[in-house]
């Protein structure tokens, strides 16, 4: 009897153990199952694969709540000269690409390839697209000039007060060459930064023009009613070539094959402000392109 019950009570402890053990088996599984792919090794993979799962998503989501707080409210600090500087369409490209992922990037490369008319150009529809060339006067003026008259075009110049005094006859050549010259402030500040004084004599001394364009493409309702109030009218662009950051040759002459340009494109570009060499290498290019696609080079009629 004595001994029946031993094997009894063994018996029924082996049971449990291994109930036990089933139970506690299992638990770990069942807990990283869900919070982690990892079964293998329940203990380690518990705390290892949700880190591992959750960093790639908590930088997804850093990057895209933080980019739209970075670009609203650095806006007047370091994003303008980009991303207000750039086109309508440009600066939301740009926001979509930052959340994107690379498997996106790769596909937008290839979209990136139709941004180009690819092979002869044909001539299309027609029409005008103005040219306008900031932050001059300066030493690449008179070789834009020169390119101008040689492919018969007109372009317009927003130029800088400052600048002027070191060239004193160039708007009076850009005058004479047919292109017009318009006002981009005395010294080239974010507008929307300035107190109202400031601002009405940044634009009082600029260039004396019918036309202003807000350095940095930085304006809002203060900056506009002002230079209305000053007699001039507002104007930005629809292609930024950014040949500010020097791209290279290659990639500035191909914005002649920009599919976006139609009739009444304003393209930006820059006379001053730095080595502007590339934009003058490339600009016979550019030129001859959109001409071949039947485009006239004119200075903004109303300028
Ligand atoms: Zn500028």
């Amino acid at each position: 009897m004595i001994i029946r019950r031993v094997v009894l009570l063994l018996v029924l402890a082996l049971f449990a153990s291994i109930s036990i053990g089933v139970i506690v088996g299992l638990n770990p599984p069942a807990r990283s199952g869900p919070d982690g792919t990892l079964v293998g090794s329940p203990s380690l993979a518990a705390p290892v694969a949700p880190s591992e799962s959750v960093s790639p998503t908590q930088t997804a989501e850093s990057k895209q709540t933080a980019g739209p707080k970075r670009s609203s409210t650095s806006k007047p600090t370091t994003k303008p000269k980009k991303s207000t500087a750039s086109t309508k369409a440009s600066t939301t490209s740009n926001n979509k690409t930052k959340k994107k992922d690379k498997n996106k990037k790769k596909s937008r490369n290839k979209k990136k390839g139709s941004r180009y008319l690819s092979g002869p150009l044909k001539e299309g529809s027609g029409g005008t697209v103005y040219l306008t060339f900031d932050d001059g006067p300066g030493t690449f003026t008179p070789k834009i000039l020169k390119i101008l008259s040689r492919s018969g075009s007109t372009a317009t110049f927003f130029h800088l007060g400052v600048n002027e005094r070191g060239f004193p006859k160039m708007d009076a050549q850009i005058r004479a060459q047919g292109s017009r010259v318009a006002n981009h402030s005395y010294n080239h500040p974010d507008l929307t930064r300035l107190s109202a004084s400031q601002l009405r004599w940044q634009l009082r001394h600029g260039p004396k023009a019918k036309c202003f364009r807000p350095p940095y493409g930085a304006t809002n309702n203060t900056v506009r009613k002002a230079v209305g109030k000053a007699g001039m009218r507002q104007v930005l662009w629809d292609v930024d070539t950014l040949d500010w950051s020097k791209p290279g040759v290659a990639t500035l002459a191909k914005t002649g094959r920009l599919r976006s340009i139609a009739d009444g494109t304003i393209i930006l570009m820059h006379d001053g402000g730095g080595d502007r060499t590339q934009t003058v290498v490339a600009l016979p290019t550019m030129i001859s392109d959109l001409q071949a696609r039947g485009f006239k080079l004119r200075a903004l009629p109303y300028c």
